[in-house]
């Protein structure tokens, strides 16, 4: 699966916590000890379902046993980080009186921190709450990073990261994708009429309008200044030419006014897919097929979508 570009929980926090561990005891005093410091509760009785867990439901903390029945603590933590999905979320591994040789391996495969069992409440809930302060610090810090402010949607960093996933995935488990890159048409012209403000406002909400078409694995970008770009992940490529048409649609339908006027803002897209390309893809490739068909586009009189050559014949 491709990596997803999403943002963190964002101001609203409600942080989930996952425990792992045999003992249902472990459980029971967990759920007592936490329900006020947390706002979700998993539990995995097992270290390959607590994997599962993670994945699926990305936790913001982990209290992970070190020794169970199967796979035991080290090598759960071991598979949690080498997950780019699961890799940042803190791992607290509890430990009992016996393993204390234990927390220096526990601490170089990757936990944050650990706790000692039996539980003194006051450390457990301090322990939890200050891995949760970085987690949420460094969630912070990564979508300032990967994430676009005036529109809300991925930069071009993360759009590369998203892009080299989707190609990984191709290459390995035979995943075709499509790539739509969108341009405004003449966009200058919004700016050198209205002034600079009025083409930020036009940003905005053709980035919102993108957003709200777009599915769950999909990664949104602002690609450059008034370019957008689209991975549709296991996306047939009729399927991503109706979704192209959609936004193309979408951004027709903007209604913002500026000096009593309502501006006409079109876009003009291109569409490749991995089945577009040779077949040791590469991002440039798709990229350039992209970008040319958006130039076919531009040329056509902008205002629609081209597709790569014989891509939908
Ligand atoms: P075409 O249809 O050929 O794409 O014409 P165009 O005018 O859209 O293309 P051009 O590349 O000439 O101009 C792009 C404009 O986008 C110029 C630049 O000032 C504007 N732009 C880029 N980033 C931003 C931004 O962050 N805010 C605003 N307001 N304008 C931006
Ligand atoms: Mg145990
Ligand atoms: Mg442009
Ligand atoms: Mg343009």
């Amino acid at each position: 699966m491709p990596i997803s570009i999403k943002h963190s929980t964002g101001v609203d926090w409600l942080p989930k916590l996952l425990v792992i561990d045999d003992d249902p005891n472990a459980h029971d005093l967990t759920d007592y000890y936490l329900n006020t410091v947390v706002s979700e509760m998993l539990h995995a009785f097992a270290g390959d379902e607590g994997i599962r867990i993670a994945e699926t439901s990305l936790p913001d903390v982990i209290l992970l046993d070190i020794e169970m029945p199967g796979m035991d603590g080290f090598q759960v933590c071991r598979r949690l980080k080498e997950n780019d999905a699961t890799r940042n979320i803190p791992i607290l591994f509890l430990t009992n009186d016996k393993q204390r040789r234990h927390i220096v391996k526990a601490l170089d495969y990757g936990g944050s921190d650990y706790v000692t069992k039996p539980f003194f409440p006051e450390e457990l809930q301090a322990r939890v709450r200050s891995a949760l302060r970085t987690k949420r610090a460094n969630d912070a810090l990564r979508e300032q990073a990967l994430f676009d402010p005036l529109t809300n949607l991925a930069n071009r960093r993360a759009f590369d990261e998203g892009l080299n996933a989707s190609i990984a995935d191709y290459t390995r488990n035979g995943h075709e994708f499509c790539l739509l890159l969108l341009d405004l048409d003449h966009f200058k012209a919004v700016n050198d009429t209205y002034g600079h403000g009025v083409g930020d406002e036009v940003l905005t909400q053709v980035g919102a309008a993108i957003r709200k078409r777009s599915r769950r694995y999909d990664v949104t970008a602002r690609y450059g200044g008034e370019e957008f770009g689209l991975i549709l992940n296991q996306t047939e490529p009729s399927e991503a030419w109706d979704i192209g048409q959609r936004v193309l649609e979408a951004i027709r339908q903007l209604s913002i006014f500026a000096d009593d006027q309502q501006l006409r803002i079109t876009a003009s897209a291109g569409l490749a897919s991995t089945l577009s390309c040779c077949t040791e893809i590469d991002a440039k490739q798709i990229l350039q097929q992209a970008d040319d068909a958006l130039y076919e586009a531009k040329g056509q009189g902008r205002n629609c979508m081209m597709e790569a050559a014989g891509l939908l014949r």
